[in-house]
């Protein structure tokens, strides 16, 4: 029998070149892509509903009679055209579009069959541009016996085309062979229908079909793609990971001397670690005694304490003679990870050094000599540590915070600077991604989740109350500070524009200033030197500003116990995850802390929704979820930055369900089965880019 693989798109009747351009837009690049293109919703045109049957809203397929056309001239020009059918009812069908040739076939007395949703328009029940055509006495006119698939489009093609194309593909389905790739055990496991007879279904499902669970994409037929494109997801990112890990590290397993230095620092913090930081501090332990390299993401809430657990990690590589780099996605964080560093590990005798894009010169040039002679043990910095002339002596572990700012790919590009081993990766993120999805997106990782808050810990209070009440927050600033607090208020114009949004906390600053004169009012944005922002935030964090005037630039890490009031202007126009971010600035210490979210009226009803979720939660994954509900995983995740790709067919929330049986069944698949390389390329193909990295 012939294979699937081996016909060409050209191959199906009426595909030139023009047409299998146009099928490329849709990732269909072959006969097989044409199969896995699959409807995203059905129409049932397989029985007529009398006119007087249909609700507003209800699609269905009827015939009539014409009545008369005519030309009508409204605020826009239509064609009406007037039917009526054995039911004695009558109707209009509208056309905001169409040719005189199109009104020529409609004379009265001849009978069209229309399939079309009846909604209420200036007659009564009217039928805006329904599919139809003007019957003809003699030909014979058949309704199909299944119904009526709608498929995704581009421009350049319709529905009819493609739905021509796909009953071609289909026929070929019947005389070739494709592949079945789901082990059988997996079939029986889940009981999932055949491969060949779930395309067959989906691209035709017979009337009596049910019709709401294909909808809702809960029908087996679809279950059993569902499972098959997960299971291909998973399996390249597993491939990736087995990539990276083709090649050795350096292993750090504890000495004596790891002891010391270790116990040294733990005394000398004010406080003891929580549980949940302990389990992740042994779990990272144990990766770094390892001769391969450590690919661990950790989570953790807002103010969770991942700091110190980087710092263990670090201790542990320096101990075994280890070179190790520290990662923040802004300067402002860098510089805060670089001064709680050095006030932890200098008295231990580490040395640490500075890099970020700002340093330049003669001071560069040092701390690139201090890299690369294996002075420098740690070096903190931005993403300007990923620089091709950055060389280090040999890196060992690579702590990167706030991974959701850095992609996949820059990442990767660390892989080359331990001279000859692999660094171990640490990625700390505080977006807290929902745990199933996280599996399916950092499958390429291992994770832990530090799901505990240190002890003492009160939950911050949120308001949400709209910005003409802007003089209240005024007052409220005032008596939180004059009673020994400090506060933040940041200013969120347009996110796009990061100067309008400077502008708007300068102008923010300098109002609030002349509205609190007892207090001294400070100002950070993007734009100001770094030597002034970290003066700025050392102020600050030292007590001598009482009220920070901020852009978003302190959305990540900024840690000052003392504030406990945060006012953010426009959180309509953030993400729930930045805002949960931003809220974690405050709530720092054991003080009870409040947040008061001022947005600019009207709300939407999707703004009112996610501000509620703010006042009612602050749990970081909670809100995940709902963010994920809100905007879709796509931008959750940040799609591009994290190198996931879009599914055909799944939806990773609403089939996340199946994300803990997709690892069980990878884990049982043959280790390099050919399976596997075929699965990626049935649903990955040209963009299984992860092999690439
Ligand atoms: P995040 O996980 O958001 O990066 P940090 O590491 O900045 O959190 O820690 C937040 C604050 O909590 C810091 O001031 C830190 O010193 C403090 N902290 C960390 N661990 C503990 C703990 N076990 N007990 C009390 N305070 C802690
Ligand atoms: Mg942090």
């Amino acid at each position: 029998m012939l294979s699937l693989d081996e016909v060409q798109l050209t191959q199906l009747k009426g595909v030139g070149e023009k047409l299998a351009a146009v099928l490329h837009k849709l990732d269909i690049h072959s006969l097989q892509d044409l199969l896995f293109h699959l409807p995203f919703r059905y129409e049932d045109r397989t029985r007529f509903l009398a006119l007087n049957q249909f609700r507003v809203g209800q699609h269905g397929l009827f015939e009539a009679s014409i009545v008369k056309h005519s030309v009508v001239f409204g605020r826009r020009r239509s064609l009406e055209v007037i039917v009526q059918d054995a039911s004695s009812t009558q109707v209009t069908l509208r056309f905001f579009h169409f040719s005189a040739a199109q009104t020529r076939q409609l004379d009265p007395g001849r009978v069209l069959r229309a399939f079309g949703e009846a909604r209420l328009g200036r007659n009564g029940v009217e039928f805006y541009h329904p599919e139809y055509q003007v019957l003809s006495g003699d030909e014979r006119h058949e309704i199909p016996d299944m119904l009526t698939p709608i498929y995704p489009l581009t421009e350049g093609i319709q529905q009819p085309r493609l739905r021509s194309l796909c009953k071609q593909a289909l026929s070929w389905l019947d005389r070739c062979d494709i592949q079945d790739l789901l082990p059988d055990f997996v079939r029986t496991e889940y009981q999932l229908p055949a491969l060949k007879h779930a395309l067959k279904y989906l691209h035709a499902p017979p009337t009596d079909a049910d019709q709401s669970a294909l909808f809702e994409g809960r029908h087996p037929c679809q279950q059993r793609l569902i499972v098959e494109e997960l299971l291909a997801h998973h399996l390249s990112l597993l491939k990736l990971r087995s990539k990276q890990r083709a090649h050795p590290a350096k292993p750090c397993s504890p000495t004596p001397d790891t002891r010391t230095l270790e116990a040294r620092f733990l005394n000398a913090l004010p406080f003891t670690l929580t549980d949940a930081q302990q389990r992740v501090a042994n779990e990272i332990k144990q990766d770094l005694s390892c001769p391969l390299p450590m690919l661990r993401l950790v989570q953790g809430d807002v103010g969770s304490g991942k700091t110190v657990v980087a710092a263990l990690a670090a201790i542990q590589t320096i101990a075994a003679g280890g070179q190790v780099a520290l990662m923040a996605p802004t300067e402002i964080l860098a510089e805060q990870h670089l001064s709680n560093f050095k006030a932890w590990l200098e008295p231990l005798g580490i040395t640490i050094a500075w890099l970020s894009g700002k340093s330049k010169g003669k001071q560069r040039a040092e701390t690139l000599a201090l890299i690369l002679d294996g002075r420098a043990q740690i070096t903190v910095g931005t993403h300007a540590l990923f620089q091709d002339d950055v060389v280090f002596q040999a890196l060992t572990l690579a702590i990167i915070d706030e991974q959701h700012r850095f992609g996949v790919h820059q990442r990767l590009a660390l892989k080359n600077k331990g001279a000859g081993l692999v660094p171990h990766q640490l990625v700390m993120t505080a977006t807290p991604i929902p745990r199933t999805l996280a599996m399916s997106a950092y499958a390429d990782l291992d994770t832990s989740v530090i799901d505990e808050l240190p002890p003492g810990r009160q939950e911050i209070e949120t308001f949400v109350l709209p910005d003409t009440r802007r003089l209240e927050m005024v007052e409220k600033v005032q008596k939180s500070c004059a009673a020994g607090n400090q506060a933040y208020w940041v200013c969120t114009l347009i996110e796009e524009s990061e100067s309008l949004q400077c502008q708007a906390a300068e102008d923010a600053a300098a109002w609030l200033t002349s509205q609190l004169p007892t207090l001294v009012v400070g100002l950070v944005h993007g734009r100001m030197k770094a030597k002034e922002k970290s003066f700025i935030m050392a102020q600050f964090k030292a007590g001598k500003i009482d009220l920070l005037v901020a852009t978003t630039v302190i959305e990540v890490g900024v840690d000052v116990p003392d504030a406990t009031l945060i006012i953010i202007e426009n959180p309509e126009r953030l993400g729930l995850a930045q805002l949960h971010q931003l809220r974690g600035r405050v709530g720092r210490g054991s003080k009870k802390s409040y947040c008061a979210l001022m947005y600019h009226a009207p709300l939407s009803q999707h703004g009112k929704e996610r501000l509620k979720v703010m006042k009612e939660s602050n749990d970081g994954f909670i809100i995940a979820e709902k963010d994920l509900e809100i905007r879709g995983p796509g931008e959750v995740l940040g799609t591009r930055q994290t190198g996931l790709v879009e599914f055909k067919i799944a939806d990773l929330l609403r089939d996340k369900g199946w994300l803990p049986q997709i690892k069980a069944i990878a884990a049982k698949l043959e280790p390099d089965s050919l399976i596997e390389e075929r699965l990626i390329g049935r649903w990955l193909g040209e963009r299984s880019h992860y092999a690439e990295v």
